[in-house]
């Protein structure tokens, strides 16, 4: 039976240590999240946000624009926010309406304000290996510090990543290549093709981000595995993973409860990216 691997606990533990240098370092820091048109699961996110940096004492602006904004307009925005020295930290809630070309918004963001680490310079300084002031995607940051909880010894262990987006997929596979590990990234093709059960199968971490409910059946699980369990998917009012729990408990050594995991995790290290932008805006 596998070990849980509960992000709420680290999560806490992170919190207090980012306080304690937000408060050695003298600041107040402020934190604006532009929110654009009604969704659901990016309210629940902001809300969430919002509590967290209400407990370290940040403050937090929610600018909220219609779903009908213009790209000129949230460009001009953004500029706006970029200029304004009170302002430490900038996100752009994904998701956007589809006139938005988010990519397009999120390079018009101040590179050391982007607490996302999703502007090309940021994510260019993650390909590059440079440690010094880089901000990593929160989620997938998240998913390392569960990792590195188990205190398993990684050099050399297979993974395998099931879905291969920019805030989860990708900067994974870099961030378990920097700690030498053995990296597959598998997506939709993979399934198409019928492999994703052969690749699951031999993986000793896998990592499930697809927003697909159950997609990996308990029994594909390789025994011992460490599973992380990324999906959030609403069933009959009930949250479930992208991974069937109760089987793959049987056979992992650690595995991701949904909610409660990853989920937890991935707003502290928000605050943890934003604690690096204050520092490189000092
Ligand atoms: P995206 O939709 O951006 O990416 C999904 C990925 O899964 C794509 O690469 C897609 O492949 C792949 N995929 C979809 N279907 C299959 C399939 N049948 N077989 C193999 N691969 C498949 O999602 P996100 O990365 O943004 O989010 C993924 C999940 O993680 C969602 O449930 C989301 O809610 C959750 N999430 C949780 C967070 C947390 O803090 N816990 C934070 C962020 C996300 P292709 O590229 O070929 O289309």
């Amino acid at each position: 039976m596998a070990q849980l691997l509960e992000g709420k606990k680290i999560a806490d533990k992170i919190i207090a240590e980012i306080k304690a240098q937000f408060i050695a370092l003298n600041r107040q820091p402020v934190l604006a999240c532009i929110l654009v048109g009604d969704n659901a699961g990016a309210e629940a996110y902001v809300k969430s946000q919002a509590k967290i940096a209400e407990s370290l004492g940040v403050t937090y602006q929610l600018h909220k624009f219609a779903a009908l904004v213009s790209e000129v307009e949230l460009g001009e925005f953004i500029k706006q926010l970029n200029s304004e020295k009170s302002v430490n930290g900038i996100i752009l809630q994904m998701p956007l309406p589809k006139h938005l070309d988010y990519e397009k918004l999120v390079s018009q963001i101040e590179p050391k304000k982007d607490v996302e680490g999703l502007h090309p310079e940021n994510m260019g300084k993650l390909i590059c290996g440079s440690s010094s002031g880089r901000v990593v995607p929160c989620t997938a940051n998240a998913v390392m510090e569960l990792l590195n909880s188990t205190q398993v010894d990684l050099r050399g262990l297979e993974a395998v990543i099931v879905g291969r987006s920019k805030i989860v997929g990708k900067p994974l596979a870099l961030l378990l290549l920097e700690k030498s590990v053995t990296v597959t990234v598998c997506h939709s093709a993979t399934s198409k093709a019928g492999k994703l059960q052969e690749h699951v199968n031999r993986a000793q971490i896998l990592i499930v981000a697809t927003g697909k409910a159950e997609l990996i059946k308990g029994s594909w699980i390789k025994e011992g595995a460490i599973v992380l369990d990324v999906g959030i998917n609403r069933v009959e009012g009930k949250l479930i993973g992208d991974v069937e729990f109760k089987p793959a408990e049987e056979r992992a050594s650690f595995i991701t409860p949904v909610p409660g995991g990853v989920g937890p995790l991935t707003v502290a290290m928000l605050m943890r990216n934003l604690l690096a932008c204050v520092k490189a805006q000092l």
